[in-house]
């Protein structure tokens, strides 16, 4: 490809929308252009981009054993309305009515009409296990698109879906196709986690979140420092030792704390370390009013409190339920006589020897509290997010927090779909059984933002081999003689006739400005013929990572940029 001719539309400034550095050098590169919130047009560049992310998504998918579909993206609104999930589902789910009155969806994801597929086609255990993927576009109504390609509302994405006739086939499918994520973005040349992630009530570990890892990531990932414990933040297990402290003696006495609420104002109105205050929240649930008791410097888990108690809606209470449960107003909740509501406890508040809490009176709380004698808990539990220096749970280690970006999704499902939805088969003694299935998420043009998140510098982007849209860049300077022109060409084909792909700058243009051009566009390679090499017999290679440039001749080219990608792909 000539670059002449190549729509590569660069800006030298950073659109004025874009906060994360994917999304600016996408944009700078001209690789993508907004055409509204959420929704891209994908230039040349960025296209090919893609379509190596999908190539190599396909691959592994196929080798795993998995086929690929094509479905719909319209649903009729009477499968979602069979899963339940037409009600549930939020404004996510962009929701209209075609000519003739009948309410369609834009699929978010495929699981309805996967199933509906599956229900109708199979019928036998000789037919299962049974994984289905498909490559295509995914409509999500997000109600924040933002950072680029990272939170489209239309984005490309590879779900797959199996079907197994027995626990252990699940299980078994639920491992490959972890095994082939790993492989997946093992190939993209990216860094990345495998993390446990939340799997809802029924817990376990039958849900992992694949991260890659990048100081601007949207998700908190925990991991310990000794074992191979990883999960995302709102799954991420304490370990906290049993309480060991002996009973405090003398009784809560009250102390005035005029207009002070928060526990760092209390920390610092009473001379107290915020770990030594017990803070009350109170919070809604569509079950009644709920107490949770952290210590003074944690925060909640939410979803650690929904899987406890099996709810769906967790809210903090408004002023007039605080007062109902309380008797007292926001701000000086405690545990001493609330009335009608669970109280959960995290496990870390009784290792608090003289607690402070609030008193459910205006300006007053309480101090000199036992938090193992001087109120009622519920449950105690793990119901905070975890810090920095927590205790792992599996081993003596300790906790680390990192960030990330989640590009994978991995979850077995069990019979959730099948069962409303009757998706079943006869077993060998031909009794009519339900389907175990698992789905498997990539988001395939999230991959190429992440990618960029995690390689970058000041010049432009810097792609992983396998991911660039183009793997070298031809770059003849001094364009106007023939000699280096012909030369160049002859670089150019040799390099494709050599299976790699590659860029050829032939634009009038100053060697700066060709320079700048490929250092933005990220390509990983940069063959620069000019009259001083050439006179030697040779042209300049420049790895775009490394920095490093070398004269060879143009016999070894391909040979040397093939040993360069072995490196630059090594550690992965
Ligand atoms: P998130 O928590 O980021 O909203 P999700 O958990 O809702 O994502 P899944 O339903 O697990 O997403 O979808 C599978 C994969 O699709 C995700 O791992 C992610 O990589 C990608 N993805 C999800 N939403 C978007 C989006 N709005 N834009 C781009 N990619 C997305
Ligand atoms: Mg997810």
């Amino acid at each position: 490809m000539k670059l002449s001719k190549l729509l590569a539309p660069t800006l030298k400034e950073d659109p004025a929308d874009a906060e994360v550095i994917s999304h600016k050098l996408m944009v700078r590169a001209g690789m993508i252009r907004k055409l509204t919130a959420g929704i891209y047009s994908y230039l040349p560049l960025g296209y090919r981009s893609l379509r190596k992310v999908e190539q190599i998504v396909r691959e592994e998918m196929n080798a795993a054993g998995a086929q690929e579909v094509f479905m719909p993206v319209v649903q009729p609104s009477e499968l979602w309305k069979e899963s339940g999930r037409w009600e549930i589902y939020g404004k996510e789910l962009l929701r209209f009515k075609d000519r003739h009155d009948r309410e369609c969806c834009l699929g978010p994801t495929h699981e309805e009409v996967i199933t509906d597929l599956v229900r109708r086609e199979v019928r036998s255990y000789r037919d299962l296990p049974l994984n289905l993927y498909q490559i295509q576009t995914k409509f999500r109504d997000e109600i924040r698109p933002r950072f680029g390609l990272m939170r489209g509302r239309e984005f490309m994405m590879k779900d797959g879906y199996s079907f197994d006739a027995t626990e252990e086939g699940a299980e078994e499918s639920y491992r490959q196709m972890r095994d082939a994520y790993e492989k997946t973005f093992r190939r993209c040349g990216l860094k990345f986690r495998a993390v446990e992630a939340d799997s809802g009530p029924i817990g376990g570990s039958f849900s992992h979140e694949f991260m890659v890892l990048a100081a601007t990531g949207e998700d908190t990932i925990v991991s310990c420092d000794s074992c191979d414990y990883a999960a995302n933040l709102e799954k991420a297990e304490i370990r906290c030792l049993p309480a060991s402290l002996p009973a405090l003696s003398g009784t809560p006495e009250k102390v005035k704390t005029p207009g002070v609420t928060t526990v760092d104002d209390v920390a610092k109105f009473l001379g107290v370390n915020p770990r030594a205050i017990i803070k009350t929240l109170i919070l809604r649930t569509e079950n009644g009013p709920i107490a949770v008791l952290l210590r003074g410097d944690h925060e909640l888990n939410e979803v650690k409190i929904k899987n406890f108690l099996n709810v769906s809606e967790l809210e903090m209470a408004n002023a007039n339920l605080i007062q109902e449960v309380t008797g007292g107003p926001l701000g000086f909740s405690g545990p001493i006589g609330l009335r009608n509501v669970v109280v959960l406890a995290d496990n870390a508040i009784v290792e608090i020897e003289s607690a402070v809490i609030g008193a459910n009176e205006a300006d007053t709380h309480l101090v000199n509290v036992d938090p193992r004698n001087h109120f009622q808990v519920n449950n105690f539990g793990d119901f905070r997010a975890a810090t920095e220096g927590d205790m792992c749970p599996h081993c003596s280690g300790t906790l680390r927090l990192s960030r990330g970006i989640e590009v994978g999704h991995i979850f077995k499902l069990g019979d959730k779909y099948s069962k409303a939805m009757n998706a079943s088969f006869l077993d060998p003694e031909g009794k009519e059984t339900l389907m175990i299935m698992g789905c498997y998420g990539i988001g395939v043009s999230r991959v190429l933002a992440a990618a960029i998140e995690q390689n970058h510098d000041d010049d432009g982007i810097i792609f992983p081999p396998p991911l660039a849209p183009f793997t070298a860049i031809v770059t003849p300077v001094g364009a106007k003689s023939d000699t280096i022109n012909e030369a160049a060409q002859k670089v150019y084909e040799n390099l494709w006739s050599s299976g790699i792909d590659a860029l050829w700058d032939d634009r009038d243009e100053r060697p700066g400005v060709k320079f700048k051009d490929a250092d933005l566009f990220g390509i990983p390679f940069r063959i620069t013929v000019g009259q001083k090499a050439l006179a030697q017999g040779k042209v300049e290679l420049r790895n775009r990572k490394t920095k490093e440039t070398n004269l060879v001749s143009p016999d070894e080219l391909v040979s040397v940029v093939k040993t360069q990608i072995d490196s630059w792909l090594a550690e992965f």
